[in-house]
């Protein structure tokens, strides 16, 4: 079946749902608010929270749904969210058919503000977001070494992925383990958004500025490109160099992952398997990049895989693009870093348009997600151009920050 097709077809039914989906949820209202007992008893909804680790619809299987639609699922389900954005705690809520065997709702809340509801209709299935407003606020944090970077920024109140993305782009700048010394100072500019009161995960980070007496004085700014899962989008030294990178770039522009390497259910066999790669959205005919310099090694159809190539790279690493809707490299051929070696397709064993990257070290898959890949190891003249503006927009925002009566702003 071609669930990409049903996903195009219930986009443009979306209007029309939401309609009839207000006017059921205000019919159910007034009785539900009545009495708070009854609505205990006639709770529809089955609500599983995300356990940390593990595929998250390991929790729809104890429901006895068959695991062929609970996979199926999946697949809708990562077409609108990308599943690295799901956090322990998050919560999903089904409501299930009468014969029990499928599922006619869903509800995936990303605490606190996100909620992405999902009605079957039939074959098709209706998208709607609900997003809670969140002020976001712009702040500086400013402080001194004290042991490692790490522990210093946790000491202040960053999350490990705020200081990740710090660690990482400082990493390439500075030796750490020669140069840093306790007293070091660092300036992190960033953008946070609060939702009644508190900090969501998530900061985003403008602005990275660390000096010491043997490091010297080393700025990091934000690029942000146009689209909003760009792979450029990230911190980059003045003259535009990414400073961690695993010389890995990605295999498309913008990234959003469908499905994660490592253990889900397969949606053709409907058991539990290992996928061997990672699954990025991307619409049919989407340009497919080399990820590094190498030798084209398939490039044929190839079963399960569809039309699929792999490129052999100096490092010994292997890298493989699959399901592709057209190849244009020859087996034997070199190709460079970032060239078109075919686009996105549904061919051999595909639920729909996307790509499915895999990474072969020696003899087996690695995941994808634990190299450091990078957008661009180095923004070209006219993303220079645009850096340089951003720069000078960030200085600006930092500057106004000393007036506090410019701290907050609202908006989405
Ligand atoms: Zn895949």
């Amino acid at each position: 079946m071609n669930w990409g097709k049903q996903i195009l077809i219930s986009l443009i039914i979306i209007t029309l749902a939401t309609f009839s989906l207000y006017s059921l949820f205000h019919s159910i209202k007034s009785p539900n608010n009545a009495s708070n007992a009854v609505k205990q008893d006639i709770e529809p909804w089955i609500v599983e929270t995300i356990p940390s680790g593990g595929p998250i619809f390991s929790v729809l299987e104890k429901q006895g749904l068959p695991l062929k639609e609970i996979a199926l699922l999946s697949f809708r389900f990562g077409d609108y969210i990308d599943v690295t954005t799901i956090q322990p705690g998050d919560t999903l809520k089904i409501m299930l058919s009468e014969d029990k065997q499928r599922i006619s709702k869903m509800m995936f809340v990303q605490e606190p503000t996100l909620r992405h509801h999902f009605t079957v209709a039939g074959d098709s299935l209706v998208y709607n977001l609900e997003a809670l407003p969140v002020t976001k606020q712009n702040r500086i944090i400013e402080g001194n070494l004290q042991g490692t970077l790490d522990a210093t920024l946790l000491a202040m109140g960053l999350s490990s992925r705020d200081k990740q993305q710090i660690n990482n782009g400082l990493e390439g700048e500075i030796n750490f383990q020669r140069d840093a010394r306790n007293g070091d100072k660092f300036t992190v500019f960033v953008e946070e958004r609060i939702f009644e009161g508190k900090i969501l995960p998530g900061r985003k980070i403008f602005y990275v500025q660390y000096s010491g007496e043997r490091t010297g004085s080393h700025e990091l700014f934000r690029f942000e490109d146009k689209e909003e899962n760009s792979v450029l989008n990230g911190l980059y030294n003045l003259q535009g160099k990414s400073n961690s990178s695993s010389g890995v770039g990605f295999p498309l522009s913008v990234i959003h992952v469908v499905s994660k390497f490592g253990k889900r259910i397969d949606p053709f066999f409907g058991r539990w398997a290992n996928h061997q790669g990672v699954d990025y959205r991307a619409r049919m005919g989407t340009p497919v990049y080399a990820v590094a310099n190498g030798t084209v090694t398939a490039a044929a159809y190839s079963g399960g895989w569809g039309n699929e190539v792999r490129i052999k790279h100096p490092s010994g690493l292997n890298s493989q693009y699959a399901h592709l809707l057209s190849i244009s490299v020859r087996n034997g051929q070199t190709v460079k870093k970032g060239q078109i070696i075919g686009r996105v397709g549904s061919t051999g064993r595909s639920t729909g348009a996307h790509l499915h990257f895999g990474l072969i070290q020696g003899k087996s898959f690695i995941n994808p997600a634990n190299l450091k890949m990078v957008g661009a190891e180095k923004l070209n003249d006219a993303q220079m151009a645009e850096f340089k503006a951003q720069q000078e927009r960030i200085r600006v925002a930092m500057q106004s920050l000393q007036n506090p009566a410019q701290l907050a702003s609202t908006g989405k």
